[in-house]
């Protein structure tokens, strides 16, 4: 089966929120590389996928086709969009032709030059199962992503952890701030959860 045909999709909607001042379709892509214990989104990364790539492109033909060529922001979210077999792929389906986006807990850096416009990176905990060198890992995730124009870090309040996003986001402060990254802190996870 060709990878465009595969169901790794859980589900994607067009939207007006995902991306910053553009209309945006996010594909939640079903897995993850770690099991945070307050995952909203456990039938995502559990769940099967519905959706293939050709898909999404179907539906971004035809909203393309009303609005006159419009241009979609296309966003990557989950689960974990990083993890996906063929995702260098999925990404020059739509790098040439439109604004790209990611969720991510920044755990995988991908191994391709940074085309993404917009990057939402969501801080995790060691409950969620993150490796031993994680602030190292977090820290070349902001390197990699440092040329998008919108740069965020989400840190979803959850008080029992609140000692250890302080450790983190201490340890990272300068890079934070020298690259220009802008900590959120919500109730609502943008990344999927
Ligand atoms: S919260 Fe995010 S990183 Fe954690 S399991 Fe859910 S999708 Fe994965």
């Amino acid at each position: 089966m060709n990878w465009k045909e595969e169901k790794i999709i859980y589900n994607f909607v067009d939207n007006f929120v995902d991306f910053p001042n553009k209309y945006a379709i996010t594909m939640f892509f079903t897995g993850c590389n770690l099991n945070c214990p307050f995952c909203y989104n456990k039938h995502v990364v559990n769940g099967e996928g519905n959706f293939s790539i050709n898909d999404v492109i179907e539906k971004k033909t035809q909203i393309e086709n009303c609005f006159n060529n419009f241009k979609i922001g296309m966003v990557f979210s989950g689960g974990e969009p990083t993890i996906q077999n063929k995702f260098e792929d999925i990404i020059n389906t739509f790098v040439n032709d439109h604004p790209l986006a990611i969720h991510t807990n920044g755990i995988i850096i991908p191994n391709f030059k940074n085309c993404f416009e917009s990057v939402v990176l969501s801080l995790k905990f060691k409950e969620c199962g993150i490796p031993e060198n994680y602030v190292d890992i977090l820290r070349n995730a902001l390197y990699y992503y440092k040329e998008c124009k919108q740069k965020e870090i989400n840190v979803v309040k959850v008080k029992n952890y609140l000692d250890e996003y302080t450790y983190y986001l201490n340890e990272l402060k300068e890079d934070i701030d020298n690259l220009g990254y802008k900590v959120i802190f919500s109730n609502n996870i943008k990344e999927g959860v």
